[in-house]
């Protein structure tokens, strides 16, 4: 027992001596008076040290700088609905992916690959943000570059809005892709005007975001797209080390009737191999075959490339990160370890959700250097107005970050982005609706509603000073 709660045996010895029981460290205890010691040292060393055996397995080995080599860059498309994601993924899949040599089949695996000027990209197939912030929730980064698809005859819009916190959360490049120029209503400076105000300037106006103007109907502008993506990527130097044990991330899996578990995987270190041991959360296997986007059977896969892979023993879940193993009695015992840990419930346990009421209590321990607010409100000039007076709250120790605003109900998107990047919501004069709560309750993300803005200030300063009612 001192052992797991990282204590000296003699100090627990000494703590039952002095409760009158008498023992020696070979002594056997019941599990309550465990229970009591643990507590009294303020250990809450069950969780610990099974949270620390699921970091041991998913412990990477730094690649050392030499070891590195370029790799592609991994691309998503997000943006408002009907602004033409799917089009978009549709329209440089079909111009860039024919492969005439092996029978042009296209297969849809969840992500594909193109080749331009000789060089690489991979696009996940899954607009929107919802799959992308999905993925973040289980703690795996899969993006380098989010490409923001605007209707140029439309113009930003919330999910347009949405998008770009998501993206900026995440820490990921974007670049505009204004679609629809071929509409006569087309409006490009427009969206570049509406753009600006959330901190994206084109580069002719001065700025440093990349927008490129395109029609996934036409095809006009895709190639040039293209460009922007290699050039962003080159900029970014993009690489990992092919010459080692793969890991990467499960970017789909489902139950195929013939073949089995097969697993839509996105390889972003080493080269993975038919025949390699494989461990991805709860499931373990040997990959028997890999098929590429092209439909063909291929032997290995290197960083950045997505295959589908057969062979494993159950369909792991999306976003599950996997790991390669010397052998399949390790890659069992992941999984096996995996399972017995219940890791799902263990990393909802120990999420360090962000709450006013403990936001003090972190700040002094030093956990806390920024509190990050999403803005929810019935108009425009509350956000504002909430926005301005929350962020000069800022004082030396922390600094109020407002990382999403918007008018309306709070939604799925508020509560995943809040979720990810550790955000409490305030809403005014809004509610959440109804899968926005039941998704707030599962991921303990602290939602507070206002009917007064100075309410919500006084809330906010009053945390950020200890000084907080307790609701009850
Ligand atoms: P998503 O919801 O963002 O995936 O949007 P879709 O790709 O489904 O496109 C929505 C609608 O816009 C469809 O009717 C498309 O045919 C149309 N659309 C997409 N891109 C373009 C474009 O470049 N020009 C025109 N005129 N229509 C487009």
């Amino acid at each position: 027992l001192a052992d797991k709660m990282k204590q000296q045996p003699s100090a627990l010895v000494k703590k039952l001596f002095l409760q009158g029981k008498m023992v020696t460290i070979n002594s056997e205890i019941d599990y309550d008076t465990a229970e009591e010691i643990a507590l009294d040292f303020n250990c809450i060393c069950e969780k610990e040290v099974k949270v620390d055996v699921i970091e041991e397995l998913l412990k990477d080995v730094e690649d050392s700088k030499d070891s590195l080599t370029p790799r592609p860059p991994v691309v998503c498309v997000m943006g408002h609905v009907d602004h033409g994601k799917t089009s978009l993924l549709d329209a440089i899949r079909q111009t860039h992916v024919i492969d005439k040599e092996a029978g042009g089949i296209t297969q849809h695996i969840g992500a594909y690959m193109v080749t331009a000027h000789g060089q690489k990209v991979t696009f996940l197939d899954t607009p929107g943000h919802e799959a992308f912030t999905a993925m973040r929730m289980r703690g795996a980064q899969s993006t380098d570059i989010a490409i923001l698809v605007v209707a140029a005859d439309d113009g930003v819009m919330p999910q347009t809005v949405e998008a770009i916190n998501h993206a900026k959360a995440a820490g990921v490049e974007i670049i505009v892709a204004v679609n629809k120029i071929d509409k006569p209503s087309a409006n490009v400076d427009r969206v570049k005007q509406e753009m600006s105000e959330y901190e994206l300037i084109p580069e002719d106006w001065g700025g440093d975001t990349i927008f490129v103007p395109v029609s996934a109907k036409t095809g006009e502008g895709l190639e040039n797209l293209l460009d922007m993506i290699l050039l962003v990527a080159e900029v970014k130097e993009l690489k990992a080390n092919p010459d080692r044990t793969a890991r990467g991330l499960v970017l789909e899996a489902q139950l195929d009737k013939g073949r089995g578990p097969v697993a839509t995987v996105l390889v972003q270190k080493g080269t993975l191999h038919v025949g390699d041991s494989i461990a991805a959360g709860s499931c373990y296997g040997k990959v028997r075959a890999m098929i590429d986007d092209k439909g063909r059977r291929i032997k290995e896969a290197s960083p950045s490339v997505p295959v589908e892979i057969l062979g494993l023993n159950d369909v792991p879940n999306a976003g599950e990160i996997f790991v390669c193993t010397p052998t399949e009695k390790e890659a069992r015992s992941f999984a096996e370890t995996f399972i017995s840990e219940g890791r799902e419930k263990l990393i909802e346990d120990t999420k360090a959700k962000m709450s006013l009421d403990d936001l003090f209590s972190q700040i002094k321990a030093g956990n806390v250097k920024e509190l990050n607010i999403i803005i929810k409100a019935d108009v425009q000039g509350s956000v504002e107005a909430v926005k301005q007076s929350l962020v000069k709250l800022s004082n030396e120790e922390v600094v109020v970050k407002v990382i999403h605003g918007g008018v309306g109900a709070i939604n799925e998107s508020d509560v995943t982005l809040a979720a990810t990047s550790n955000a409490i919501i305030i809403g005014f004069n809004v509610r959440p609706d109804v899968t926005a709560k039941s998704v707030a309750e599962r991921e303990k993300v602290d939602m507070r509603l206002y009917r007064v803005i100075y309410q919500a200030i006084e809330d906010v300063e009053a945390a950020m000073k200890g000084m907080l009612d307790p609701v009850f």
